[in-house]
């Protein structure tokens, strides 16, 4: 057993570093204030070959572990959390559910686009009435002449606006519970079909959260995802993966504040020394530190069961619920640190403060993985 990436892991660590802090941290203030979606920096991550990173080779991908997709989730996220959250749901959300469950008719159609940049990957699970009760989804596809005609509503949807299509489940089958919900691949032109981008967020300004509306969307039998009636257990298992990214953004997010709080610390004088001498400031660093590289750890860790073919469901949820807390409590530090100019927008910590509130909630609030834990752990 050892700690260390590859060789190639540490080639693409340092690539995405010095592009997270040549290219996307510069613009990420003005972003975030005009709630502009990064979508020059996405055309650049196509050419760098990433936006298809963990995916084969024979669908435009780059075949690369979900360690080095934790990677570079982590530093898009640690310049820029909005392009951090963009990217990790367009690889864990967009591109994971078809590159597990598609045929290859699918990934030839769909996955291509993913890995080329040419489709903003999304996935459209969440209802107004069902969020973490994903089992409560209303929206239906009805079968009718070989056709499957869908109705219904989805909310809080990331990087729709952008797709060009996108994987949501509807209720197939009433009578059969949560085993009559599919997951169907729809065109986001198809008519009927209304992606509403109109929500005013607390964070995360310049990444992109969309309604759906789905008024007789008509799309064929083919555009089923895998099989008929498996979309919720698809879903649980996209989630587990989708939890590592959002466990990275959590790691980068808490490394900006730490690095901010830490330089702030060694500048600013009070009492005719920096505070950084003061000891109650060096525990706040200290346990920053500790937070983060643990959090980094456990998101590695669930990384590298995925990628040995294991099962990764408990740690996924681990490292998604500790990153997002101690993503929580860095930010607010952070801001501690720097006194009264940490409210204030020009130290940024402000915004990875409000930024990191989503950590929480998305892919599985913390009361909802503390139940797969407890769960898993119950087994
Ligand atoms: C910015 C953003 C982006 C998002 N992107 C996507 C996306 O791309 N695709 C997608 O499908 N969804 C997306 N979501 C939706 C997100 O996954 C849900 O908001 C989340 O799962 C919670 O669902 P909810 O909002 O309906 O809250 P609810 O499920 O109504 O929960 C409300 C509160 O009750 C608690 N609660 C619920 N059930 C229990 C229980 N059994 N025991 C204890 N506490 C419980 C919750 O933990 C929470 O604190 C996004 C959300 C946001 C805010």
């Amino acid at each position: 057993m050892h700690f260390d990436l590859t060789s190639e892991q540490k080639m693409l660590q340092k690539m995405i570093r010095e592009f997270a802090d040549e290219v996307v941290a510069p613009g990420a203030e003005q972003r975030d204030k005009e709630k502009r979606f990064p979508i020059e920096i996405m055309k650049q991550l196509g050419e760098l070959e990433l936006m298809g990173l963990p995916f084969p080779e024979e669908f435009g991908g780059a075949g690369a572990d979900t360690i080095s997709f934790a990677i570079v989730t982590e530093e898009l996220s640690r310049a820029c959390a909005s392009t951090g959250i963009t990217y990790s749901a367009h690889i864990s959300l967009g591109g994971a559910p078809l590159h597990l469950f598609g045929t290859k008719q699918q990934k030839e159609a769909y996955l291509t686009k993913i890995c080329s940049g040419e489709s903003i990957g999304a996935f459209g699970l969440t209802e107004p009435q069902a969020g973490s009760d994903a089992g409560g989804t209303k929206t239906q596809a009805v079968l009718q002449n070989g056709q499957y005609v869908i109705n219904g509503s989805k909310c809080f949807i990331t990087n729709a606006s952008y797709a060009t299509f996108l994987a949501l489940t509807a209720v197939t089958d009433k009578t059969k519970g949560t085993k009559g919900i599919t997951a169907l691949l729809v065109p986001t032109d198809a008519p009927g079909f209304k992606v509403v981008d109109r929500y005013e967020k607390l964070g995360l300004h310049a990444s992109n959260t969309t309604e759906l509306v789905l008024e007789d969307v008509v799309v064929p039998q083919e555009a089923i995802l895998g099989k008929e009636g498996e979309g919720f257990k698809q879903f649980l298992i996209t989630l587990d993966g989708g939890r590592i990214g959002i466990g990275a953004m959590s790691v980068g997010i808490a490394q900006a504040a730490f690095n901010r709080a830490l330089q702030y610390a060694k500048e600013r004088k009070a009492f005719g020394s920096s505070l950084s001498h003061f000891q109650m400031i060096q525990q706040k660093l200290a346990d920053m530190a500790t937070q983060i590289e643990l959090a980094r750890t456990l998101v590695y860790k669930a990384a590298w069961l995925k990628d040995q073919g294991r099962k990764f469901t408990q740690e996924a949820a681990m490292a998604k619920l500790y990153a997002s807390e101690i993503a929580m409590s860095a930010t607010h530090q952070a801001i501690q640190i720097h006194g009264g100019y940490g409210y204030m927008k020009d130290y940024q910590v402000e915004r990875y403060f409000r930024d990191a509130r989503l950590l929480e909630i998305g892919e599985g609030t913390s009361e909802i993985l503390r139940m797969v834990i407890a769960r898993e752990i119950s087994k």
